[in-house]
C-alpha cells in the first residue's frame, strides 16, 4: 500500500484526466474523503495532506471524529442513511446531507437547522438503478418530492446524489450516472430559481466514469484511506 500523499495525487490525477477528456475543469469536482472506516488520526493525516472535506455515513461512527479540532475547518458531509432521531446530532456538525430521501427527514432537518439558525445543504438521493437494497427515491418520485422540499426555508436543496450498483467493470455504471445527470438537467429546467447544480456520484471503483458523466462531488473511501469496503 502506498502512502496517502501518493494515493491522493493519483486520485486527483485521475479526476483531472477525466475532466480533460470531457472539457471540464477539475476545480468543479470536489473530492470528499470518506472516513467512515478510519479514526480521527487518519482524518488528521488527510487534513495535513490538504483534504478539508470528509464524508461519514453513520452518526455512531462519526461522532468521535467530527468533534475533534483539526486546526482547520473541515466540511463534513453526511452520506449515509439518516434516521430522523439522529438528525439533532448531525445538524450541528455537518454542512451537507447527501441522503435526503423522505419528507419526514426533510422536515426534521429543516426544523433542527432552524433551531440552530443555520441552513443545511442537502442533496436528494435517487435510487437510479432500482436495486431494492439501495436507499433513495425513485426517479419518478423526484418531481413531487422537490415540490415538497424546495419550500423548506432552512434547507438548501443543491442537487442529486446516487450510489451505483457495484460492477466488476465500472464502465457499466455509466448509464446510472448519466441518468442522474439527465434528471438534474430536467430539474434545472423545471426549477430555474432553485440552486440545483450538484451531482454527488462516484466512489473508489467508479469515480472516473462519474466525473466523465458530470459528477461535481466524488465520495472516495478505500482508494484514499486504504481499508476494505464494509458491506452496505
Ligand atoms: C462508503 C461510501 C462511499 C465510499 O466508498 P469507497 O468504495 O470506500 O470509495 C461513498 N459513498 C457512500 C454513500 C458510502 O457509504
Amino acid at each position: 500500500m502506498t502512502e496517502l500523499p501518493e494515493r491522493l495525487a493519483q486520485v486527483r490525477a485521475e479526476i483531472e484526466e477525466a475532466c480533460v477528456r470531457r472539457g471540464r475543469t477539475s476545480a468543479d469536482v470536489r473530492l470528499i474523503a470518506v472516513t467512515k472506516a478510519v479514526d480521527a488520526t487518519a482524518v488528521r493525516r488527510l487534513v495535513e495532506s490538504g483534504v478539508y472535506e470528509c464524508g461519514e455515513n453513520r452518526w455512531q461512527q462519526a461522532k468521535d471524529k467530527v468533534t475533534v479540532d483539526y486546526g482547520q475547518d473541515i466540511v463534513w458531509h453526511f452520506i449515509g442513511r439518516l434516521q430522523t432521531n439522529k438528525v439533532k446530532y448531525v445538524v450541528p456538525h455537518f454542512a451537507w446531507v447527501h441522503s435526503l430521501d423522505s419528507l419526514s427527514l426533510a422536515t426534521e432537518l429543516d426544523k433542527r437547522a432552524r433551531m440552530l439558525n443555520k441552513r443545511i445543504q442537502v442533496l436528494i438521493q435517487v435510487n437510479v438503478s432500482g436495486e431494492a437494497s439501495k436507499a433513495g427515491i425513485s426517479p419518478s418520485e423526484l418531481w413531487s418530492f422537490l415540490e415538497q422540499v424546495l419550500p423548506l426555508s432552512n434547507l438548501s436543496v443543491r442537487g442529486l446524489m446516487t450510489i451505483a450498483p457495484h460492477f466488476e467493470n465500472p464502465e457499466d455504471a455509466r448509464p446510472v450516472f448519466r441518468c442522474l445527470r439527465e434528471l438534474l438537467t430536467e430539474a434545472q429546467v423545471r426549477y430555474p430559481e432553485a440552486q440545483l447544480q450538484e451531482l454527488s456520484m462516484g466512489m473508489s471503483n467508479d469515480f472516473v466514469i462519474a466525473v466523465e458523466e458530470g459528477a461535481t462531488m466524488v465520495r472516495i473511501g478505500r482508494r484514499l484511506v486504504g481499508v476494505p469496503k464494509e458491506r452496505e
